[in-house]
């Protein structure tokens, strides 16, 4: 039986990893894809708005050239080379769909992606590192399973001299309204707030959305409300009126949910935003042994997870301490 099984090699699980390694813990890492599946899932050549050494994990220095903001490829060929240079126990294509207590610890039940298989870990603690991407919210409206509603996309190029409804208020649709407008889409970008620049866009994504408003190649729609969508149009209330858009793709980025489906059936308690409530201190959840880290608990940034996924490792080692000793006594 392992000390500690961490779930998700993103770039948290892979710090924990790290941390467990120099802590001296007996572990392996599970991860439901490739290595750092969710960001392999993010728009190709995406930029980060985070600068290299923000996101660098383990003291592993990431250059990039001339000090620039790192892209998804340059993100993902960083974490593999520190992956292997720590020779990091990761095992891909293995989700893992339940977790069992025991009388001691706990049995990760997965299955594996590539060949169907089903497999069994056995770990006294765990950590969750699953982050939230992948659980795209939806809009509640009639429409919205249609085919070409997405919820994320890959290739600016996709949408070329396509019409391209973008709703979201967030950095998200701020910068896929950039990148598509900048891939001769046709975009509207629809809004809840009555004016862009009180959105929650970051200050250069806003800039960015403003000049091309300005050159006529964003038309922005403001205290947006999207009522139906039916193939070739949508129905949406806003500040100018009810209009009915002529959309080939509507793309709907308002934001990501965290998988509940672990946790729930052990008892862990859930804030509002849905993430699982544990101790700020040790991010153990208030059932032993289970702890959360990254994105799944409330830290979005990688720099400040990198660091706070310390707490929770020396938590671990610290409970892996007693319980040896209780043994050795009993
Ligand atoms: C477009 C975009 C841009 C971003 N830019 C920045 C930025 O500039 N700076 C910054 O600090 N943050 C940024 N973020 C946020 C950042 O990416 C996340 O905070 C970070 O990825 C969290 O890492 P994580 O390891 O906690 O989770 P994730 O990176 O989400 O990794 C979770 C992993 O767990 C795996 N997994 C999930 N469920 C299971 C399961 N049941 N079994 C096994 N494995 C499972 C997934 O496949 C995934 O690989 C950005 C996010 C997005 C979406």
């Amino acid at each position: 039986m392992d000390d500690l099984i961490i779930v998700g090699a993103g770039p948290i699980g892979l710090a924990a990893g790290i941390e467990a390694k120099r802590a001296g813990l007996q572990f392996q890492i599970l991860e439901a894809g490739a290595l750092c599946q969710s960001l392999v899932e993010y728009p190709i050549g995406m930029r980060f708005f985070s600068p290299a050494d923000e996101l660098a994990i383990g003291g592993y220095p990431f250059p990039t050239p001339h000090d620039e903001k790192p892209t998804r490829e340059m993100a993902l060929n960083y974490y593999r080379k520190v992956a292997s240079a720590e020779n990091l126990p990761v095992r891909t294509y293995q989700r893992v769909v339940r977790l069992e207590p025991q009388a001691e610890g706990y049995t990760l039940h997965a299955e594996c992606a590539l060949h169907q298989t089903p497999a069994t870990y056995r770990a006294r603690c765990v950590l969750l590192c699953t982050g939230v991407w992948g659980r795209f919210r939806r809009l509640q409206v009639a429409g919205a399973e249609l085919p070409h509603v997405l919820t994320r996309y890959d290739e600016p190029i996709r949408f070329w001299r396509r019409r391209v409804l973008i709703v979201g208020a967030g950095n998200s649709a701020g910068e896929a309204a950039i990148r598509l407008a900048d891939a001769d889409a046709q975009v509207w970008l629809a809004v809840d707030q009555p004016r862009l620049e009180q959105c929650k866009f970051r200050p250069f994504i806003l800039r960015e959305l403003l000049l091309r408003v300005e050159e006529k190649r964003i038309t922005p729609l403001t205290q947006a409300q999207v009522l139906r969508i039916a193939p070739d149009c949508v129905d949406l209330r806003c500040a100018e009126g009810v209009e009915s858009l002529p959309a080939d793709f509507v793309l709907t980025l308002i934001g990501l949910s965290p998988d509940q489906s672990l946790l729930a059936p052990l008892g862990v308690p859930f804030s509002e935003d849905g993430k699982p409530l544990h101790d700020p201190d040790t991010y153990e959840t208030p059932v032993r042994g289970i702890f959360v880290a990254g994105a799944l608990s409330q830290d979005g940034f990688i720099y400040v997870a990198r660091e706070r996924v310390g707490r929770a490792i020396e938590a671990i080692a610290h409970q892996t301490r007693e319980e040896s000793r209780h043994k050795r006594r009993g």
